[in-house]
């Protein structure tokens, strides 16, 4: 379904962002691209439906390089979900979502808004099975939730039914319980659907409770490929650079020798910095 090969990115100003990443993602797949900020997250996904060109490798979508030829062809096969959402707040909810048909029309009809009476049912459809209401239709999107708002972009991406979803941080401006009713639903419509996506988080527990796979990606460079269940401590030292902690020896307790005065006690030892670390 998508496949980055080596691709590499120099940006203008000097910073290697990504440093000869490979990877193939099959069809229906969920895949999450973990990492701390400035990993090189954002710059794959954008690779993705050519928002960036790599200084070095190719991108494929179903088996289509990404080039400037191919590019008007390949969008409407890709929807989008955004970290601040990129919807037009004024607009309302029914505008935003039927917006994600765009890509698919005419300039003429879309410059003019000339949505087919389709294209509206299918508007109406998703914003109900993203758990909005009829009501919500008519609402400007600045008078939603945040929650609500990512559940617009959500249904904006589907719009098109594309067999490949990219999300970029999608709940990194939402609240814990949020961010998990959020990714909840974008994989049940994805699961639906048969849809492939590719997902950037930096939240561990969401990646592994989501993610078939995660990828882990740190300073440009795959430093975990897996299933979440392969997941340890050592991946994690690995995305987030943290020194492994020491593993503090066992403390020989001296014998205590009749006559001798009684040995201090256990606690009293002195804790290894290491032994507190691990203790939190
Ligand atoms: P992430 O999504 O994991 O936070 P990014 O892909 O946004 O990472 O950024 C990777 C690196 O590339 C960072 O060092 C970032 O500052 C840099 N970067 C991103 N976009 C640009 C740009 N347009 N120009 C210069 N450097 C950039």
């Amino acid at each position: 379904m998508l496949n980055f090969e080596s691709v590499a990115m120099r940006y203008a100003d000097g910073t290697q962002a990504l440093g000869g990443v490979s990877l193939q993602v099959p069809a229906g797949q969920f895949c999450v691209v973990l990492g701390s900020s400035g990993a090189g997250k954002s710059t794959l996904l954008r690779m993705a439906n050519g928002l960036v060109k790599p200084t070095r490798g190719t991108v494929q979508v179903e088996g289509v390089r990404i080039a400037a030829d191919s590019l008007a062809r390949i969008r409407p096969r890709i929807g989008m979900i955004h970290q601040q959402f990129n919807l037009v707040m004024r607009s309302s909810v029914a505008d935003n979502v039927l917006a994600g048909a765009l890509p698919a029309m005419p300039t003429w009809r879309a410059l003019l808004g000339l949505f087919t009476d389709e294209a509206r049912r299918k508007a109406c459809e998703l914003v109900e099975s993203v758990g909005l209401q009829e009501q919500h239709l008519l609402r400007r999107v600045s008078e939603l939730s945040g929650g609500q708002q990512q559940r617009v972009g959500i249904a904006r991406a589907f719009m098109l039914e594309p067999p490949l979803v990219l999300a970029d941080e999608p709940v990194a401006s939402l609240d814990p319980q949020t961010s998990h009713d959020v990714l909840s639903l974008l994989r049940t419509q994805a699961r639906e659907r048969g849809t492939t996506v590719l997902c950037s988080l930096h939240q561990i527990e969401l990646a592994c409770e989501f993610a078939d796979r995660i990828v882990a990606l740190r300073h440009g460079a795959v430093v975990f490929d897996g299933a979440p269940g392969a997941f340890d401590p050592q991946v994690f030292d690995a995305i987030y650079g943290r020194e492994p902690v020491p593993v503090p020896m066992p403390v020989p307790v001296p014998a205590v020798r009749s006559g001798d005065h009684a040995a201090e006690p256990e606690a009293a030892l002195p804790l290894h910095a290491g032994a507190l670390e691990l203790a939190q």
